[in-house]
């Protein structure tokens, strides 16, 4: 066997064990029993949820003085002056308000008093004991399975399989990360805390609740004015419609990889809907490496899962297929490779929910979309370019924690400006995107950045603790009240760990009578792997500074010149030349060579550090050496080089 064949193996071994296979008939029986008490008790979950953020929620009604009303939305006044009960007060008029999610969020983000802000948030975070012991519920008996099949909790299970191993090497990484950015939290903080002063000095905040310390509900109207104050009212929708950012998808991949994209006609019935494109993702040389298909505008009656990218098919070796005339034979094109084993062609689907625009017959995106776009798109290029002999390891096939780097490595070169000019081009003045502006609203973007990277990690340490920290020995079927607490004191604790590093603790305390979990669906899904996202950025972040970065910068100083770059047409006519530089191409075939191409076939570690290795000056040989083996120290690394833009 050689080591890909190995791996598999091992994979399915792993899987088997974790599934119960050396379980006796009985433990088997309740294994099962327990699963699906898991699954019951998350859909009772799911569904506890409101579904539309327009609903009243379900929580006694607030007074409100009709004069603070101020600032609010005219249009949302006149409902809400419409939807609530009327009556007089000592404090003059007043309405009785039933609270939606949506009244609320605007409400705390542009109310500038604070009395209201903080009813507001009470009411919308106020303790939900049946959810809250669904939940506890959940997190018991996924404790228990866990410990039916070996594993001292329910972490030490779901963190087997992927890079970070275990619970210990998570807390490694997300602690030496919070350690990297408290700087910037403390400097975040006092920022914040200097815009709620001047607003104090205006006289809002009438109570003067808080006017020396960050309170959560204080949190939106504060993130909002700082905001504001980098503002930039430019608007990118014009240089972005979906035809040009397809153009520099495509132009990208050739300057990366040496492939592009090509759109072709589909066959009458191989699409749900005239509005689905078909893309044929080809070599420079035109051999055809897989199809994707893009379902990006919204329509009435298609799901609302927002972005995402299906594997309909993915690639595998088919020419040593135990079963002749295989159903893969017939099914589609097949591509020959050249060391002469064929492999069944990968198919994917990306569903975006894009508005169509009624301006000029052309769908314009902002950059948020843009960015969801690449997105994407950094998915689909791994599932076509990593074409492994097996389908459970080919392309996006990968653990878990790793498969978000290729595609926030695309999002990475969505916000470079060399990029950018190879494509966006406003479709009226055809002119090119201002370096100026767009560098202020990168600035703009990253100034909220610093606090999402702390809730980011403030939610993947819970939802690590919740896993790993659970006792065991409370159990709800026995006591009758299925309600311990535990949820709401790991919730509380966090707020004031020191793993925050930041001279406050948390930014904002926990408040008294408030618990938020009921809301964090998350934990259904990610059951302790909830830092993967962040911990990927990571790694986008090294992968981008360290291979592309400097080549990109180089490119901008010797301002490249604009004709070349808009001519897309030559791009495909000779499709050699490469727009950015053999620097930059180089660096591409390294990242494609070590990364994309083995899916899930290799240790993702090994893999990392084979590729940084080829800029080992920056990373240094004993980090690489460390890396390589995917220890707790490796997680500690991953967590020191930080979230910085
Ligand atoms: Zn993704």
């Amino acid at each position: 066997m050689n080591g890909t064949e190995r791996r598999v193996g091992a994979l399915f071994l792993e899987d088997f064990e974790k599934s119960g296979i050396n379980l006796g008939p009985e433990s088997q029986k309740n294994f099962i029993l327990l699963n699906n008490k898991i699954n019951s008790l998350s859909r009772k979950f799911i569904k506890g949820q409101q579904d539309s953020i327009f609903e009243p929620i379900d929580s006694a009604p607030i007074d409100i003085p009709v004069s603070k009303l101020y600032n609010l939305d005219s249009q949302l006044c006149s409902f809400i002056l419409d939807s609530s009960t009327k009556y007089k007060s000592n404090q003059g008029d007043m309405l009785r308000l039933n609270l939606s999610r949506y009244i609320g969020q605007h409400i705390l983000r542009n109310s500038p008093f604070e009395d209201l802000r903080k009813k507001v948030y009470m009411s919308l975070n106020k303790e939900n004991s049946s959810l809250q012991s669904t939940l506890e519920d959940i997190l018991f008996t996924r404790h228990k399975v866990a410990n039916l099949v070996g594993f001292s909790s329910y972490s030490v299970l779901a963190l087997k399989d992927k890079m970070a191993k275990s619970p210990k090497n998570v807390e490694s990484f997300l602690s030496s990360l919070a350690k990297q950015e408290s700087l910037r939290w403390d400097a975040y903080t006092k920022q914040l805390l200097q815009i709620q002063k001047c607003l104090d000095a205006k006289g809002f905040n009438s109570n003067t609740l808080s006017s020396d310390t960050l309170q959560l509900w204080n949190r939106d109207f504060l993130i909002y004015k700082n905001q504001q104050s980098y503002s930039t009212s430019i608007d990118f929708r014009p240089y972005f419609s979906l035809g040009r950012v397809f153009m520099g998808i495509s132009r990208l991949l050739t300057n990366l990889y040496g492939v592009h994209l090509e759109s072709v006609e589909p066959s009458p019935g191989e699409i749900w809907d005239p509005s689905v494109k078909k893309l044929e993702v080809r070599t420079d040389s035109g051999l055809l490496l897989g199809i994707i298909y893009c379902d990006l505008l919204e329509r009435f009656g298609k799901s609302p899962i927002g972005a995402a990218h299906f594997n309909v098919k993915c690639s595998r070796r088919v020419d040593d297929d135990f079963f002749q005339n295989s159903y893969s034979y017939t099914n589609g094109p097949i591509m020959h490779t050249t060391n002469k084993k064929v492999h069944q062609l990968p198919v994917v689907v990306l569903v975006c929910s894009f508005k169509k625009s009624t301006d000029n017959n052309l769908t314009l995106l902002n950059f948020d979309e843009v960015e969801t776009l690449f997105h994407e798109m950094g998915h689909a290029i791994h599932s076509m370019l990593g074409g492994t002999d097996f389908q459970n390891i080919s392309g996006t096939r990968c653990p878990m924690d790793f498969v978000e780097l290729p595609s926030i490595l695309m999002e990475k070169f969505a916000s470079s400006y060399p990029v950018l000019r190879m494509f966006a081009k406003n479709y009226i003045t055809g002119s090119p995107i201002d370096k100026g502006d767009f560098k202020k609203y990168i600035e703009a973007k990253n100034s909220t950045a610093i606090y999402d990277t702390h809730s980011q990690i403030f939610m993947s340490i819970l939802d690590l603790r919740l896993h790993s920290n659970f006792n065991g020995e409370f159990d709800p079927a026995s006591t009758g009240n299925p309600y311990s607490g535990f949820s709401t004191n790991t919730l509380r604790s966090l707020h004031s760990d020191p793993v925050f590093g930041s001279v406050s603790g948390n930014i904002f305390p926990y408040v008294h009578g408030t618990n938020w979990l009921p809301k964090f669906t998350h934990l259904i899904g990610y059951g302790s792997s909830y830092y993967a996202y962040l911990f990927d950025r990571v790694l986008a972040g090294i992968v981008f500074n360290s291979l592309f970065s400097k080549v990109l910068q180089n490119i901008h100083q010797e301002k490249v010149d604009d004709n070349t770059i808009v001519d897309f047409k030559s791009a495909n006519s000779s499709p050699k030349s490469t727009y950015l530089g053999d620097d930059f191409r180089q660096a591409g075939e390294a990242y494609k060579n070590e990364i994309l191409k083995w899916g899930g076939g290799r240790d993702p570690w090994v893999s990392l550090a084979k590729l940084l290795s080829h800029c080992e000056h920056e990373i240094g040989s004993t980090n690489i050496e460390t890396l390589s083996k995917g220890n707790e120290k490796a997680m500690d690394i991953v967590g020191s080089w930080g979230l910085s833009p």
